[in-house]
């Protein structure tokens, strides 16, 4: 049985986990009590993939959606179940839609105010990505001089698994380099988890 659930993934223990594209979109829903639609989709698809099942996904999302006093569930249940369903495959052309990568992410539009999708690498300012970059414990300025080289020229993927190796230092074998490159989310995810085992 899958320990990910409308509960855990907001939990530090799996969060821990996210690239930043998924955490930044998480904590906006959280913070707003709402996400607009390619933010729906984006996260949406992400916790899919990491395999929240479609039950704790509307958990999850009426949760968020209805914790402060703006919408009741009523208006959830009319308004956005049916995006939820959806992204599972439950409602209209029952299409079983598969997580975004990086590449998908970094074509589709870039979030406008109030947005929060895209890749955080190119949509936010170096100011926040630097200011988040701390936050997940990357702190030396060598390090961080390489991720805003990778970043001024839009390898965005590559800043990623640059964070990625960082804050995997401890448990990456240093004898034997993967030859990783993140170029999904999910990948992310679960070479994370893995190598937490
Ligand atoms: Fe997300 Fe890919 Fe950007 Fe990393 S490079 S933050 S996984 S979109």
């Amino acid at each position: 049985t899958s320990d990910i659930n409308a509960v855990s993934i907001a939990t530090p223990q799996i969060l821990q986990h996210y690239p930043l594209c998924a955490l930044y979109l998480q904590e906006n829903l959280k913070l707003n009590s709402h996400l607009k639609y390619d933010g729906r989709q984006q996260l949406g698809l992400f916790l899919k993939g990491i395999g929240l099942n479609v039950d704790e996904a509307l958990k999850f999302w009426s949760y968020e959606f209805t914790k402060s006093s703006k919408m009741n569930m009523d208006t959830f249940n009319k308004e956005y179940k049916y995006n939820i369903r959806h992204i599972y495959g439950l409602e209209g052309g029952r299409i079983n839609y598969k997580p975004y990568d990086c590449a998908t992410i970094l074509l589709r539009k870039r979030p406008q105010k109030g947005e929060y999708h895209g890749c955080p690498y190119r949509d936010l300012s170096m100011d926040l990505v630097v200011s988040r970059l701390g936050d997940m414990g990357i702190k030396d300025q060598h390090d961080i001089n390489g991720i805003i080289e990778d970043i001024n020229k839009h390898d965005y993927t590559v800043a990623c698994t640059r964070v990625f190796e960082l804050r995997h230092k401890q448990q990456m074998d240093a004898s034997k380099p993967e030859n990783l490159h993140i170029t999904h989310p999910n990948l992310y995810f679960d070479r994370s988890r893995q190598l937490e085992r």
